[in-house]
């Protein structure tokens, strides 16, 4: 298969003059959109003299040129390592250093984070957003790709092992995740979709923009969330399909704009990534909007599930159906298929699953047996074989779209002297889906405040990992094997 540059570079041929890329700055056709993905292409090839499976970190929040290096790194068979902005210069240290990453793209806002890292690392080279030296000769050298092998994105998740993993997706995995999406919810070139997730996350390039260029729709980037610009730009560029995780979506039904607002031209509220708040589902439906549920993960590029158009109504909670291209298996702890209506793991199989864990033959090997990955989400489908998120398998907190490993910031906080021992939960929030809550007993004779405890998290983790409670305790629960009793905490907790 070509790579997927290739596939926008055609795509300008056939329809040049149709409109590709809007952004809070420009407005491109896919002519254009061609000749500036060649443009970076041949800035990374002449001038820092990049070769193919040359990593290179992007440090940036949504943006064009995001969207526009990602294709140019396609082109060159290069891998992008996309950063989360909302990560220290420590964790972020980790996964540059973890991926080898010499080369780094970072932005006029992105600045203050990238000379923190720079204190950990030294980079061949960095250059900014918006500072792109013209170059004059713009061919680029053709460069083979094997878009089924060849890595073409790292994305890092928090490991439950403590430390975050690379996937590594390739370029296929890209396509037909597009071609899944294209199908589940018919994507035409008629759409106008509006990219609300971070394009450092999977979601951000998988949902939809790809999709949506591949078949010469129009992917409007409004740069950084807000809610009420979210609302204006859907009103008056007459966005058909708005995806967005559940936070997103709770933002915007809660601006004062919502309940008057024309959303006449939207043909699909989209939400996935993380549990949708059933009070959150009912808001769009009360109000007549077409809105329903989808189920991906990172390492699946992302798409699994989505419930399709016909079924939003009767199927309210649902995450629908598995893509076209993807198959599912609900099974048992001995790996039996579990029947209707019972719970078991989700495992996947398909052209959108990963290649492996960077670096990690070990875990990958336990992720991915037989073909299947192993997903570690529990889910339940009924008789008609709609399915339903039942929990998660893997001890993980979602809040806002993040992933959270509680293991991470026990870590964290297990470094402080007076901790004896510490346990981190996920609990229900309003407005973030979960938030963390730390239990810690401390040592003997030993004394620190909550305060202490969240400004030490703060130092080392993102602000969404860090507990929005510590609830110090004499001992923390244990169960018969003698393992911290979680279930246990949760009750505690409600009965406080
Ligand atoms: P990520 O790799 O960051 O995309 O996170 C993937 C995880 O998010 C999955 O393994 C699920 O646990 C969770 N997730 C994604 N979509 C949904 C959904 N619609 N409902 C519940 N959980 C979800």
């Amino acid at each position: 298969m070509e790579p997927i540059s290739y596939w926008i570079h055609k795509r300008a041929f056939i329809t040049p003059e149709r409109t590709a890329l809007i952004s809070d700055k420009n407005k491109y056709t896919y002519k254009e959109l061609s000749e500036r993905i060649e443009l970076m292409a041949a800035l990374l090839q002449k001038k820092y003299l990049l070769q193919k499976g040359d990593r290179i970190a992007i440090l940036s929040n949504n943006r064009e040129e995001y969207l526009i290096s990602y294709f140019a790194i396609a082109q060159l068979g290069l891998i992008a390592v996309p950063l989360n902005i909302r990560l220290t210069a420590q964790e972020l240290t980790f996964q540059i250093n973890d991926s080898g990453t010499k080369t780094i793209i970072y932005e006029e806002e992105t600045a203050d984070l990238y000379d923190a890292i720079c204190n950990h690392i030294k980079f061949e080279n960095a250059f900014r957003f918006g500072d792109e030296e013209s170059i004059l000769d713009t061919t680029v050298k053709q460069v083979n790709i094997d878009a089924a092998n060849d890595p073409f994105i790292i994305c890092y998740t928090s490991g439950t092992t403590g430390r975050p993993k690379g996937a590594v997706l390739t370029q296929e995995n890209m396509f037909w995740n597009a071609i899944n999406c294209q199908y589940a919810i018919d994507i035409t070139s008629k759409d106008k979709v509006i990219v609300l997730l971070p394009l450092f996350h999977i979601g951000g390039i998988g949902l939809f923009a790809f999709p949506t260029l591949l078949i010469g729709g129009t992917v409007i980037i409004p740069g950084k969330f807000d809610p009420g610009n979210t609302i204006q730009t859907i009103e008056e560029m007459a966005v058909t399909i708005v995806m967005g995780v559940p936070t997103i979506h709770d933002a915007i039904r809660k601006h004062h704009l919502f309940e008057t607002a024309n959303f006449s031209s939207v043909r699909w509220f989209y939400s996935g990534g993380a549990p949708c708040p059933k009070e959150l589902l009912n808001a769009y439906l009360e109000r007549e909007l077409p809105f329903g549920q989808g189920m991906g993960m990172t390492e699946t590029a992302p798409t699994i599930f989505m419930l399709s158009r016909e079924d939003y109504q009767s199927k309210v909670g649902s995450i629908g159906k598995p893509a076209m291209f993807c198959d599912i298996l609900i099974v048992d702890d001995e790996g039996n298929q579990v029947k209707n209506g019972e719970i078991g793991e989700l495992l996947i199989k398909g052209p959108n699953v990963m290649k492996e864990y960077w670096g990690l033959p070990e875990q990958t090997k336990e992720a991915i047996r037989e073909g299947w990955f192993y997903s570690g989400d529990l889910m339940r489908q009924d008789e008609e074989g709609f399915i339903y998120v039942a929990g998660r398998k893997k001890d993980m907190v979602i809040s806002g779209g993040e992933n959270i490993y509680p293991l991470e910031v026990e870590q964290v906080i297990n470094e402080l002297p007076q901790v004896n021992e510490v346990a981190v939960i996920g609990v229900e929030d309003e407005k973030w889906g979960e938030v963390p809550i730390a239990f810690v007993s401390l040592n003997n004779g030993e004394m620190i405040s909550e305060k202490e405890i969240k400004s030490y998290c703060l130092m080392k983790l993102a602000k969404y990992k860090v507990p929005k409670k510590v609830i110090v305790m004499e001992d923390i629960p244990k169960n018969a094997t003698g393992k911290i009793d979680k279930k246990e905490l949760n009750k505690n907790l409600l009965s406080r």
